[in-house]
């Protein structure tokens, strides 16, 4: 049994019911899906066919994809890679064909990022920009495990929240460095020999990103190996640098070849496209679900379309049988609008799920009086909750039976906690 598999978060039935999948391919007893997805063959040349035939192909190859998922989820081997183009190269082909009239969230600009002439709302051409990548210690306790979890932070957003909590990365797209996709396979390769116990893509927002992440999934699906100039090209942003991590090449093999669970770390305002794509990639998923039905989503992130968007894209995820755990960041002054309402629909909706009802807020970017971004129009976010909205939200959360108390208060009891809301 590994270091990871040893911690008690896996004791609660619940927390390992929700991740099963992801904890066997984190201990490499099961391949990631883009291991599978290189197995399934794809009749067309992706690169010669117009998009439309594409979208029928994926539609075509996702149910096969399924059916070898449930399969190996069973014990059944992995079948041999495809020789010629996979579902792995249809699914980088698509990504690739998006980006060219850009659809990959709501906003659906539809400039062509790769002519770059026009931007859009998250003002990104092609290039992808990673600010950090690291062994990440402050994500959740299945995430983060002994060894960090492989985090790698990409510039920019496709929202505008006023409070965020990464303002640097988020409003500064020329943040870090320019990356292409075989650099960002080989931080992804060296994180996980490193150790780490997934590769989680984060921002700012990464479906921005979604050509170069999918283009580099894909690399790490070919039996890819990175060069030493790509080596070192990948160490200019990683913030770990100068400590010391053995590399143990077994821990990153399924079956003699490279291993490591996809965590889709997003504020997952994003398309049904994008996510069809994602859905062949991605072993673990963690939604940020932060706004009511209301109208806070634009008041405080000037997104329109929120509430419907987030609830679609993390209903597809039960409805697919996927592994995800959500997080809620409880804000000041709106529990009521905010809080109550996502707890309610993750009650109706996906009960089982474990949740973050995060206490950690505290005031930012345009909300903080400190800061000369501040604004006044954010002056009732302008403080950090109270222990009585904390603690109405943790016995909304307890009234509801949701699965969060395990998840939330792994690092113990910071604000006498059970007193507050038992
Ligand atoms: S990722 Fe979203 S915000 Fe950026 S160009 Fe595409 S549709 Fe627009």
């Amino acid at each position: 049994m590994s270091q990871l598999e040893r911690l008690s978060i896996w004791d609660d039935p619940a927390v390992h019911k929700a991740l099963s999948w992801y904890l066997e391919v984190a201990e490499n007893r099961r391949p990631a899906k883009f291991r599978i997805a290189a197995t399934i063959p794809c009749k067309l040349d992706p690169t010669r066919c117009p998009e439309a035939e594409l979208w029928r192909e994926l539609d075509h190859l996702t149910p096969i994809f399924v059916a070898q998922w449930e399969a190996i989820r069973a014990g059944a081997p992995l079948q041999c890679v495809a020789e010629g183009p996979s579902l792995l190269e249809l699914c980088r082909e698509l990504a690739y064909r998006m980006l060219a009239h850009c659809n990959f969230c709501p906003w659906n600009c539809r400039v062509d990022r790769l002519r770059g002439t026009k931007i859009g709302a998250c003002r990104l051409a092609s290039g992808a920009r990673v600010s950090s990548h690291f062994h990440h210690t402050g994500e959740e306790s299945f995430y983060r495990g002994t060894q960090g979890s492989g985090t790698i932070f990409f510039t920019s957003c496709n929202m505008r929240c006023s409070f965020c909590q990464n303002g640097d990365i988020s409003t500064d797209k020329d943040n870090g460095e320019e990356v292409d996709p075989r650099t960002l396979a080989a931080m992804a390769w060296l994180l996980r020999r490193e150790g780490c116990h997934n590769i989680n893509w984060v921002g700012g927002e990464v479906v921005i990103h979604l050509h170069a992440i999918v283009d580099a999934i894909a690399h790490l699906g070919r039996g890819f190996t990175p060069t030493r100039s790509e080596l070192a090209q990948a160490h200019t942003t990683k913030a770990d640098r100068f400590d010391w991590f053995e590399e143990v090449p077994v821990s990153a093999l399924y079956d003699g070849e490279f291993n490591a669970p996809i965590l889709w770390n997003s504020n997952f305002f994003m398309t049904l496209e994008a996510i069809r794509i994602l859905r062949i990639l991605t072993d673990v998923w963690l939604p940020d679900l932060k706004f009511g039905p209301g109208r806070c989503a634009m008041s405080l992130a000037k997104t329109p379309w929120y509430w419907e968007t987030l609830t679609r894209n993390i209903a597809l995820l039960e409805e697919w049988g996927e592994d995800f755990t959500i997080r809620h960041l409880v804000m000041p002054n709106h529990v009521e609008c905010c809080t109550f309402p996502v707890l309610e629909w993750i009650c109706d909706h996906v009960p089982a799920t474990p949740v973050n009802v995060m206490a950690q807020f505290h005031p930012d970017n345009f909300c903080d009086p400190k800061s000369a971004k501040y604004r006044e129009k954010y002056a009732e976010i302008a403080r950090r909750p109270s222990h009585s909205e904390l603690a109405d939200s943790w016995r909304h959360a307890h009234e509801l039976g949701l699965n969060f108390e395990t998840t939330t208060f792994e690092r113990g009891n910071p604000f006498g906690v059970r007193e507050l809301f038992m």
